[in-house]
Parts: C-alpha cells; structure tokens; sequence
C-alpha cells in the first residue's frame, strides 16, 4: 500500500529529528506553494507499505493565526494525508497535546509519538502511554526520536491506523452557553451541507465561534446567506458570554480544552516523581474539592447547602406570591356571576396556572444557586468525581452532565439533557444515558414536589428535597445499570471531562444567567400550561350533569330548608360572617354544603377527564391514587407542571367552600384521601414516570422511535411499580 503520512507537532517537538530518523537521505526540502515555509518530504518503506512522509511546520494550534499553522491545517484538509504522526513532546505534555486536541477534532486519523521520554524521565515525569492512549482513543508510541527507540513500533502503529477505517471527529463539550449555539450552527451546517465536503460540520462551528477568518472568508464565498446566519449566531453567543462571564468564546473554547487535557491529566496519566511546584491555584483548590475523600462529602454539604438557601430564602416570596393568586381568585369569585366563564376564569386559569407560577421564586433561587455553581467552574467538578461511580452502573462519565442538565441538582430540563448525549461516543452508553437522564428533577418536577413537600413535610424541606435528590440519583443510576445488562449490553468507553480554571462568578452574570430560566419557566407558564390547563378544565366541565341529576341536588336542598323553621333559613340568609350562627342554623349549612360537595363531585366525575380518572382508578387505587390525581398525571404527560396546575383545577372544581381560596397545599392536606404515604408514592411515581411529550419527542430524534416508546413504557412501568410498593408496604406498617 502506498500512502501519505504527514508529521505535525509544536515546534521542538523533534519532528525534524524523527523525519530524518525515517527517511535518512531520501528526502527533499521545497517550499509550500505561495510562502515561505519549508516542506520536507521523504519516503519511509516497511512490510510493503510505501509511506510518503511530509514533515509540516511545527504549530502550537490549528487556528489561523499564523502562515505556519493555515499552511499546516491546509495540508491536513486538502492532500489527506491518510495518517498523522503526532509528535508530542512527553516532558511538556499538557501544552503539546492542546495541538494533539485539534488534531482529534478536525476527525483526520492521528498516531500520537511521545517524544523526549528520555528528558521526561530526567525531570521526574513519568507518562503512563497506554492510560494515555485509551482517553484519546489513538495509538501513543514512547519513543526517542534522537537515539531511534521506538521507531519500529511506532511505524507498526501507523500501519494499524492506517488499515482501520477513518475515526470520528473527538467532541469536546464546551460548557452549555457555547454547546447551544455549536449545536445551532451544525444543524444549519449539515443541512445545507456548508463547506462539509472539507471539514467536519461542528468543527466549522467552533471555528466559526473562534472567529477564523480562514474559514468565514471560505463560508462567506461558498454560501453567504449560511455563512451571514452563523455568523449572526455567533455574534449573539459572544455579546452573551461577554455579558455573562466576562469573557469570550475564543478563551473559552481554549479553556475547555485545556479543561479536557487537565482533567486526562489527573487521571493518573502523568505521574510526577517530586513535586515541582507548578501548581496553579485551581489545582491548587482541586487538591481539596476533589480529593478522593473529602471531594464527596463537601459535595454532599454545598448540595445541601443549596437547598437550604432555596428554601430558606424563597419561602417569603412564595408565601407572597400564593396569597396574591388567592387574593385573585377571591377577586374574581365575588366579581364574576356563577357560571361557565367564572368556572373557567377561576378554576381554569388562575389556580391552574396560579399554581405553577407560584413557584416562581423558589424556582429562581434554584437556578441562581445552579449559576453560581456552574459559573465558578464547580459543576464540572462534580461530574469528574461522579465518574468513577458512573462507570461502575455502565454509564459515561460524560453521562454525569447530561444528568446534571436535565435537573440533576434540581430544577433543569429533559430536553437538553438528552441532547448532551450528543457527547458521548459509545451508542449503548448513549442510548442508556437518554433514556434515565428524564428520571433527574426538572423544573418542572420542582413545583409537584414543592406543593407535596409544603402540604405534607412543611418542617423538613430541604431535607426531603436532598432526599428525593439522592432517590431519583439512585433509580437512574439502578435503572441505567439494569439496561446496561439487559437491552443495551456493551463495553464501557474510557472518559476525559473538561475541567475549566475555577473562576469567581460575576453578580451580572448570575444575575443574567437566572434571569434567562426563570423567564422560560414563566413564560411557559403563561402559555403551553395556560393553554393545556384550559382543556383539562373543559375536560372536567364536559359534558355537564343531566338536568334531572341537577335537579335532584336542588330538590335535596329544598328539602333541607322546607324542613328547618323558617327564623333559621332567614338567620342563614341574613349571615355576615362576622356574628357566630346558632346551632341549628350551623346545622343547616353544613347540610346545604354536603350537597353541594356531592354535586361538584358528581359533576366532576361525570365529566370526559373524570371518566377517564375514574375509569384508571381500578388500578391506580394500588399506588393510592384516586381518579383526581390520575386526570393531573395523565396531563403531565404534556408538560409535568401541569399536574399542578390539574390539581389546582380538580381541587378548585371539587371544593364545597369557594369563599375559602386556600392554596392547594392546604386544601391536599386537609383533603381525607390523602395522607403522607400518597404524598411519597405520588413523588415517586412523578419522578419516575413517562417523561414529558417533548422530551420523548427529542429521545426519539436523537435515538429512534423506538426509543422513544420504550422510555414511556419503560418509566411508566418502573414508576408504578415502585409507587405501589411504597404504597402497599407503607399502608400495611400502617402508615
Ligand atoms: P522540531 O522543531 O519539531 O523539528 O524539533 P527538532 O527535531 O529540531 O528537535 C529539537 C531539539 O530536540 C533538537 O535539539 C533535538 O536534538 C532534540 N530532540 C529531539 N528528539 C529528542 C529526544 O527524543 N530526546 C532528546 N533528549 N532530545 C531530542
Ligand atoms: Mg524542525
């Protein structure tokens, strides 16, 4: 076989020293065409394989700063060379291996030679080659380029590269801010196939990001209204992060690349005999945070810690919030006639929606504590520590962000939690990821358990919610481990995580970071639950009760009052609230208020969503659900606040005294079917159950639908499961 093999690496490298190791006297300097840069070419022959070996300039980066490193990157994407020897120096590997990176990203396939392990050994560094080589996923060769070791060996290595099919470009997650936008940007690339004829689609994003002129200018003549619209992405991200984190995409992507280096690094792939001072505050302070065993327990305690500061502060604000919706509801009770529309007005709108907005400010504390977390660089910790236990359930530790993401902490979203995934390379790993990462806490989880926690746990908040934190942690992690062994068998892949330089985060970034959330929760309020909780309101008003039921309810009042003197029907009439009634004239009111309650029961239960409720209740009855509960689980199905805002309905719809506006909490816990243990199996059920239509759209998108369906077979069925056997065992300990 006859093929190009092209040598890169940073200058000094030795790159020069090994080309002529390989080729001795065959080989010939020219000049790249146009500028002043030396190409030296040469042949190297073994087992038959003629490899036309090019020495390229020597580069710390692929980016087009300099004539050498666009002469360079050029060579890689137009002549193809079908293997590059990465000749990376061993006693200086952290800056070498940021070219080693690029080289990975472009997708192009790559040997890696670790050069000067002599010098490396001299200084006390020892560099574990195969540890190495399993992260990168490339061939690493020790060699001495100077004295010949390792020729042999590593020539063999390109052979095999060689031989194999073309790798996948390595992706690199460059933190949430940068990945939405790269995400963008790629899916405009490949569908309109933008310069993808020469590079990979996310690489033409990141450098569109990184502001190549090189790549823009050839974006620009190839397709300008693409290039115009990625550039506009690009711009918005960048006026974003400047805003934010007071820094730049550029510095960004370097430092997560960095991150990713620095983290390979730590796992053991470097091991340094004398401690040569070197390090830098954030090592400095990952000595601490992530250290073996002081890491998880200071976890723990900023985890808990997070959720007293969210309850804790926010209670003031919800207790605000909640009486300004009963103040609503009352307002509108006294102002609007009896009838549909304050049925509607009042039932379906403000304690439908009242409910799930009066979570705004616990919601908000969340997600500035999650800011702050994730700004100061501390997020990306976890998820390095969280790897070791990952691995050991068959999952990723690339998983452990995409659990983070869609609410591992509390208050995320499914949607890109699963498109996080995209990071992952094993499919079995990824396909196990996507399916539990909708088992974390969402956003929209957040307020269910709010409203159960400060109707059933009012003196243990932040206690339950770091309990329920670890369960859903747990069934994820058990559910992952159960389809690793069962539907999606497989090996696990090794893992690199970036871990950027911890940073003090800015009070604007904060500021603005929250802000963005807690804007989309709200305006989702506003508008899918609005919409949503205004069906499942004509879903339990329709169809209506049959007159002659109506009329039955009227003449049992009727009877009631014809029975009673009439001085105590007048009292009745006549009360203000202020004066306490007389016996029989309390007596009659209660009498007159049960048949109310029968009658709004009745009607509810007549209704379409209360067929559908009753009809489930048969078999939800062993989870401790009644027909109420399964109207808001079914309609959690399109987004899970609404199983608050259901409730909110239900309840509202159901109640006898529409002067008492309570919130739901207190009406739950007054409720007689609902004690702690339907509280426990409801949090349960909610965690765990089919995640919402949005998700298992996104689920089927980057999986199939297949998938899809399984996850809303799978969950379902795992979430009842467990819900009846807290229920049943709970109920027969007599709880
Ligand atoms: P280039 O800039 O990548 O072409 O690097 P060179 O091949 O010019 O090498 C730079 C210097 O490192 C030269 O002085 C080489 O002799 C030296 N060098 C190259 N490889 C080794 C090695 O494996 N061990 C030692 N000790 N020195 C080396
Ligand atoms: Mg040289």
């Amino acid at each position: 076989m006859k093929f190009c093999v092209a040598l890169g690496g940073n200058p000094n490298a030795g790159k020069t020293t090994l080309f002529n190791a390989l080729t001795g006297s065959r080989q010939h300097v020219g000049n790249y065409p146009g500028v002043t840069v030396d190409r030296k070419e040469g042949r190297y022959v073994q087992n038959g394989h003629d490899m036309h070996i090019v020495d390229l300039p020597g580069t710390y980066s692929l980016t087009a700063y300099s004539v050498e490193e666009v002469v360079a990157r050029d060579f890689l994407v137009s002549e193809r060379p079908r293997v590059t020897i990465n000749i990376v120096d061993a006693s200086n590997l952290e800056r070498n291996l940021y070219l080693t990176i690029q080289f990975l990203e472009l997708g192009i396939p790559t040997c890696v030679a670790l050069n000067m392990i002599d010098v490396a050994r001299g200084r006390g560094i020892e560099v574990d080659d195969k540890k190495l080589s399993r992260l990168l996923g490339v061939p690493v060769v020790p060699i001495v380029a100077r004295s010949g070791f390792g020729k042999k060996a590593l020539m063999d290595a390109v052979e095999t590269v060689a031989e194999s099919p073309l790798p996948q470009p390595l992706r690199v997650s460059y933190g949430p801010d940068l990945e939405t936008a790269i995400q963008e940007m790629e899916a405009i690339i490949t569908g309109s196939e933008f310069l993808t004829n020469l590079y990979p689609s996310r690489w033409i994003a990141i450098k569109f990001l990184e502001n190549d002129e090189q790549i823009m200018e050839r974006g620009r003549a190839a397709d300008p209204p693409i290039a115009d619209r990625l550039e506009a992405i690009t711009r918005k991200v960048g006026a974003h992060i400047e805003e934010t984190l007071e820094t730049y995409p550029e510095a960004m992507i370097a430092d997560h690349r960095y991150g990713f280096i620095s983290s390979m690094l730590k796992q053991g792939v470097v091991k340094e005999r004398h401690d040569r001072n070197r390090l830098f505050l954030s090592d400095r302070i990952d000595k601490v945070l992530v250290n073996r065993f002081a890491g998880p327990i200071i976890m723990l305690l900023v985890l808990m810690g997070l959720y007293h500061f969210v309850f804790t502060y926010s209670e003031m604000p919800v207790a605000w919030c909640e009486r300004a919706f009963e103040w609503l509801s009352a307002m509108a009770s006294a102002s609007l006639s009896d009838g549909l529309l304050k049925s509607l007005i009042v039932s379906g709108v403000i304690d439908g929606v009242g409910g799930v907005l009066g979570f705004v400010p616990l919601i908000m504390f969340m997600f500035f504590g999650i800011a702050m977390l994730e700004d100061s660089g501390y997020l990306a910790r976890v998820a390095f520590m969280l790897d070791r236990v990952f691995q050991m359930f068959g999952l990723h530790g690339s998983s452990v962000m995409a659990y983070i993401v869609s609410g591992g902490i509390a208050g995320g979203c499914a949607v890109p939690g699963v498109m996080a995934t995209r990071t992952l390379r094993s499919p079995k790993e990824r396909i196990a990821t996507l399916l539990t990462a909708p088992f974390m806490n969402c956003g929209a989880k957040l307020p269910v358990f709010a409203l159960l926690i400060a109707a059933f746990f009012p003196h243990s908040r932040a206690r339950m919610m770091f309990i329920l934190t670890l369960i859903s942690w747990a069934g994820a992690l058990l559910a992952a481990k159960f389809l690793r062994v069962t539907v999606v068998t497989g090996a696990s892949t090794p893992f690199v995580m970036e871990l950027p330089p911890y940073r003090l985060p800015t009070f604007r970034g904060l500021v603005i970071h929250t802000w963005e959330r807690t804007w989309q929760y709200a305006k989702k309020a506003g508008t899918v639950i609005l919409g949503i909780s205004v069906l499942l309101w004509a879903g339990m008003t329709f169809p209506r009760l049959p007159d002659a039921q109506v009329e039955t309810f009227a003449n049992q009042r009727i009877g009631f009052i014809s029975a009673a003197a009439p001085q105590v029907v007048e009292e009745l009439e006549t009360a203000s609230g202020s004066r306490p009634l007389s016996t029989a004239a309390a007596e009659l009111k209660k009498a007159l208020m049960a048949v109310d309650a029968r009658q709004t029961g009745a009607a509810l239960r007549h209704s379409l969503a209360g067929r559908v409720g009753t009809g489930l209740e048969s078999i939800t009855r062993w989870a401790g659900f009644d027909w109420r509960t399964n109207i808001a689980l079914l309609g959690g199905f399109a987004a899970k606040e609404v199983i608050v805002s259901t409730l909110g309905t239900a309840y509202s719809l159901g109640t006898v005294d529409a002067e008492a506006a309570d919130s739901l909490a207190v009406k739950l816990a007054a409720e007689p079917g609902w004690r702690t243990l339907t509280a426990w199996s409801l949090m349960i059920f909610v965690m765990f159950y089919a995640p919402c239509f949005v998700t298992v759209v996104c689920i089927a998108r980057e999986s199939s639908w297949k998938w899809g369906a399984f996850s809303m077979v799978f969950n379902t069925s795992m979430a009842f499961f467990l819900a009846v056997i807290i229920y049943q065992v709970g109920a027969a300990f007599g709880y």
